[in-house]
């Protein structure tokens, strides 16, 4: 009965409590020392809202965040005021003398938390997630919040919490303007929805990486490459067959390709079709940069030349990819230089020394097919070839579909309409189109971004998208 009553809803400063109440206005004044995560306020408005130290509320400001609440000093209660510290403050979206609603939280276990790092920087290092767990045992957090947090020996650095298991609703700014006193609105039916989730010593913290994986190179495959359908289909044939099955070759009783000529004009994607095949092939790759090896390594290329080789043949299979390798082998008549002709000599014996059964290509790329030294295109050596061509429409809009394809891209962006505008465009110009729109449309949400605030609201991240208006005028550019 009486008793019962008291000792859940009656405040610690003696004053009885008339009822409990679901959701309270509290105004938000100036706190000092409140403790990461939490928020101060009066018992008695604690116990109205049936909670204790240390559990934990929602606050809803312009954003809605949560807290873990504490007891406000003696000196401020009795004002129906909250305390917050600054990331909770921030993280509610709200300013000093304005109203906030509180009720007590819907809180679990957060099994997984899964944070987008912001800022630049060094890639997150398992270490640091490790770090960034143990800060946040005991405080609750919510998908939308902005975290942030110095790893030891690093600048603080910004999260936002993208993710929970079990998931929190997405709190996004409301697009309100700051009205002073709020109106009591009827609090929400009850649901068994979580509301926050509360960070403890097992849960498992991660970091969304921004593109790929964490900075590292991202893996390409044949479907990173646009417009070439035919010719993708020889380049298979010619440089899978014999690295993925060799045995193919000796039954035949035929010699697999060594080495394969892409001729093309810059940007076609001649560098970027070696890479895929040898990813695709699990081989090892190998550049050699035909004027770095001339000037480079002046009077050491020969040996510089047979070192990529010999690896090679050890890590076998391999793809060697020789770019700009008119450079490398010019035609003898006219260079008539000698260091030329003993680079020329060494390349073509080591081909032609090369008995790999297929287990190691090569293949040479340059936009001038004709300034080849003769020698290196005989049999046995660059002896296939394939030729790149700008692409057409068809492979305009393939190309733009492949380098578009993990953006936010707004309704009306019309692909079709792009590759109809890009004639003559190669695969690198319309791949740096979709970079340029991407960075119209940040800079067109840019003065949104508080960055006093330190908060990117939800919404404009949600709102960040690219639209063809940005595409015409990268266009321009
Ligand atoms: P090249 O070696 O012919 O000069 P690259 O392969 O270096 O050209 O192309 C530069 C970039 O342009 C590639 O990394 C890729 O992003 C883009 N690119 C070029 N061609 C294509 C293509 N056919 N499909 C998709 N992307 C392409």
């Amino acid at each position: 009965g009486e008793d019962a009553e008291q000792a859940t809803s009656g405040s610690s400063d003696g004053q009885p409590v008339d009822s409990t109440e679901d959701r309270l206005s509290l105004i938000v004044v100036e706190g000092f020392q409140v403790g990461r995560g939490a928020a101060r306020i009066d018992p008695s408005d604690m116990a109205r809202l049936g909670c204790q130290a240390g559990d934990i509320i929602m606050i809803e400001g312009s954003r809605t965040t949560a807290a873990k609440v504490v007891p406000s000093a003696l000196v401020d209660r009795g004002q129906q005021s909250i305390q917050m510290d600054s990331q909770v403050r921030q993280n509610s979206a709200s300013g000093l003398g304005e109203h906030v609603h509180v009720h007590k939280a819907r809180v679990s276990t957060a099994e997984k938390i899964t944070l987008l790092p912001l800022s630049g920087g060094a890639p997150i290092q398992e270490s640091d997630l490790q770090y960034i767990a143990r800060y946040l045992v005991g405080l609750p957090v919510t998908i939308g919040d902005l975290l942030r947090v110095g790893t030891p020996g690093t600048a603080a650095r910004e999260f936002l919490i993208i993710g929970t298991t079990p998931s929190t609703p997405a709190y996004t700014l409301q697009n309100r303007q700051p009205t002073g006193d709020l109106p009591i609105v009827a609090s929400p039916a009850a649901t068994t929805e979580v509301e926050a989730v509360l960070v403890q010593p097992g849960t498992i913290v991660r970091a969304q990486a921004r593109g790929a994986n964490n900075g590292a190179p991202k893996r390409v495959g044949y479907e990173d490459i646009g417009g070439l359908g035919k010719e993708l289909q020889r380049i298979r044939e010619m440089l899978e067959l014999p690295l993925k099955y060799p045995a193919v070759f000796d039954r035949l009783g035929v010699e697999p390709p060594k080495g394969v000529l892409l001729y093309g004009p810059p940007g076609t994607g001649k560098t970027l079709i070696a890479r895929v095949v040898a990813a695709e092939t699990k081989a090892a790759f190998f550049i050699i940069n035909g004027p770095e090896i001339i000037n480079k390594f002046y009077g050491e290329s020969e040996s510089r030349l047979r070192s990529v080789f010999q690896e090679a043949q050890r890590k076998a299979p391999s793809v060697i990819f020789i770019d700009e390798i008119d450079a490398l082998a010019p035609k003898r008549a006219e260079s008539g230089g000698e260091v030329e002709r003993r680079i020329v000599g060494q390349l073509l014996a080591l081909m032609d020394g090369l008995e790999s059964r297929g287990q190691v290509v090569i293949i040479g790329a340059t936009n001038q097919p004709n300034a080849l030294d003769p020698a290196i295109r005989r049999p046995g050596r660059f002896d296939r070839e394939i030729a790149l061509r700008v692409p057409d429409v068809r492979g305009r809009i393939e190309i733009l579909q492949i380098h578009s394809h993990d953006a936010a891209l707004a309704n009306d962006v019309d692909i079709q309409r792009l590759a109809q505008l890009t004639p003559g465009f190669v695969g690198a110009d319309l791949e740096s189109l979709c970079r340029e729109a991407a960075m119209i449309a940040l800079r067109r949400v840019l003065p949104h971004i508080d960055y006093q605030r330190g908060y990117i609201p939800y919404e404009t991240l949600v709102n960040l998208n690219i639209t063809m208006a940005d595409f015409q005028a990268a266009l321009r550019e």
